[in-house]
């Protein structure tokens, strides 16, 4: 990742779908004024999805994914089609490119219904628009990739467009300006070298542009940081595996959550994943867990996914449970199977995708709960880090 460009978690996610050559690379490269996405008249150059960032204003940052042709054909051509339909779960914004040439079939106007139906706005692009070529229909933008007509309009539209799964912010209803914060950042071994996680540097960020200071600390120094501040935070932010340690050394008064409490509620359904650590009390003996973690990344020796995980929910239900694991963008379609699923924080995936794998977990009635709202369960302090979420405390109560 470029040092100033967002986190693609973070961006909203513009997938372009077509047919093979109906100009979807081309388009890319008009968009963002580079060569980046192979292009050539050759039927099915473009193979995996390929993405590349841009900033819209004022949607903010957003990734473009250029998708191989839904009409793709052969063993490998079906495969390429799997991972082009794959970029949906985390589609916030769908483009679809026609070949004005050509118009659009029978499979094509289904797919555009398809994709209507997933509630996802749906910008129709006729590409190829210099070329002599059939009307555009009603909605649709006349382009042309090469010529550049059409493109600042298909800008404008995509810049306006209302994602579907747009992130609410960090903070929201949580602090207001002024707010003295206190952010708990342990750096112990699993800490990376030089640098603080994602989701710290998110959160700090977030704080910077509400305009509420920041005290950044390590857990010993909590009592200090405490007798220094002249009024108490108003709010305490730790990293989840210091909880229990955190906890202890705040009045219980005093309101605190977590950075991953904070993702799972901008980042998924926070109710949903509650509900799913209140579930690991009914795991009977011979259940199975499936483990899931969204991209594959360096294990260390006390893996949170791979070990800490299993010995916590071993531990706090005494039952003999089974635990398989996955990890990567593929979502195992066995989810039935399970008697809970557990996720990890999501922080490399974007709101779309990980909404879309609760709601896989749902519609196979598998509760699900993510890494960081499962140890807040395992400590004990589940309701606590879930109190100053107003959200919460609403839907708890209409479901108490
Ligand atoms: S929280 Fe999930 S997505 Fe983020 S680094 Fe860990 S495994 Fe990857």
């Amino acid at each position: 990742m470029e040092q100033n460009q967002a986190p693609r978690s973070v961006s909203s996610h513009i997938a372009l779908f077509g047919r093979r050559n109906a100009g979807k690379s081309s388009l890319i490269n008009a968009l963002t004024g580079q060569n980046l996405a192979i292009v050539s008249d050759q039927l099915g150059t473009t193979t995996d999805p390929v993405y590349k960032s841009i900033e819209l204003f004022p949607l903010g940052p957003c990734v473009l994914i250029d998708t191989a042709g839904l009409d793709d054909t052969g063993t490998l051509g079906e495969l390429r089609r799997e991972k082009s339909l794959e970029v949906l779960s985390r589609t916030d914004i769908a483009v679809y490119v026609a070949d004005a040439q050509t118009g659009l079939d029978q499979n094509e106007e289904e797919f555009i219904q398809h994709l209507r139906q997933r509630e996802l706005p749906v910008v129709l692009v006729w590409n190829k628009s210099d070329l002599a070529c059939l009307p555009a229909p009603k909605g649709a933008i006349a382009v042309s990739a090469q010529t550049g007509q059409g493109l600042e309009q298909l800008v404008s539209v995509l810049s306006n467009a209302k994602p579907q799964q747009k992130a609410p912010g960090l903070l929201d209803g949580l602090v207001s300006p002024g707010d003295i914060v206190l952010l708990v950042t342990p750096i112990d071994s699993s800490a990376p070298k030089g640098r603080l996680i994602l989701p710290q540097q998110q959160v700090l960020r977030a704080l910077l542009e509400l305009g509420a200071p920041a005290l950044v600390v390590q857990p010993e120094e909590i009592p200090a940081a405490l007798a220094a501040l002249a009024a108490p935070p108003a709010l305490v932010i730790t990293d989840s595996q210091a909880f229990a340690r955190v906890a202890e050394l705040l009045p219980s008064s005093m309101p605190l959550t977590s950075f991953s409490i904070l993702f799972a509620r901008a980042k998924g359904d926070l109710s949903e994943l509650a509900a799913g650590a209140r579930a690991i009390a009914s795991l009977k003996d011979g259940d199975r867990i499936l483990i899931a973690e969204a991209c594959t990344h360096h294990r260390q020796e006390d893996d949170i996914g791979k070990v800490k995980i299993p010995r916590w929910l071993l531990q706090k239900t005494g039952k003999e449970l089974h635990f398989d694991f996955t990890s990567g963008l593929g979502y195992t379609k066995q989810l039935s199977d399970y008697a809970l699923v557990v996720h990890c924080g999501a922080c490399m995936i974007n709101r779309a995708e990980m909404l879309n794998r609760i709601e896989q977990a749902r519609v196979a009635n598998v509760p699900i709960v993510n890494y960081g709202v499962l140890i807040a369960y395992v400590t004990g302090i589940l309701d606590r880090v879930l109190e100053p979420i107003p959200e919460t405390q609403q839907k708890e109560a209409i479901h108490a």
